[in-house]
């Protein structure tokens, strides 16, 4: 019997921003996910697809999709750095998509 399988992938990538999260009102600081569809073939995943990247909320899985890997390595690289302080250019991208 062949098992074969597919489903979803979901990968923390790191610390994101401290952000007052508009959907629990919680100010948490949040995370940067990976996310994509994958098949696999006896557990093993064989494929990969269609990854999407996340910022989301650690208290209601609430979040806002970054347009691109870069975007979320931008967000990944500043928030290390100091992850109150959102730079502008990023934050203006964000912010835009909260609405
Ligand atoms: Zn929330």
């Amino acid at each position: 019997m062949i098992v074969f399988g597919w489903g979803g992938g979901h990968k923390v990538l790191g610390e994101g921003f401290f952000v007052h999260c508009p959907n629990c009102g919680n100010a948490t600081q949040w995370t940067v996910v990976e996310t994509s569809k994958r098949i696999s073939l006896y557990f093993v995943p064989v494929a990969k697809w269609s990854k999407r990247y996340w910022m989301t909320c650690s208290v209601c899985s609430g979040g806002v999709e970054l347009p691109s890997r870069q975007f979320a390595q931008q967000v990944l690289a500043a928030a290390l750095q100091d992850p109150t302080e959102i730079p502008e250019h990023l934050e203006r991208t964000l912010i835009e998509r909260f609405r």
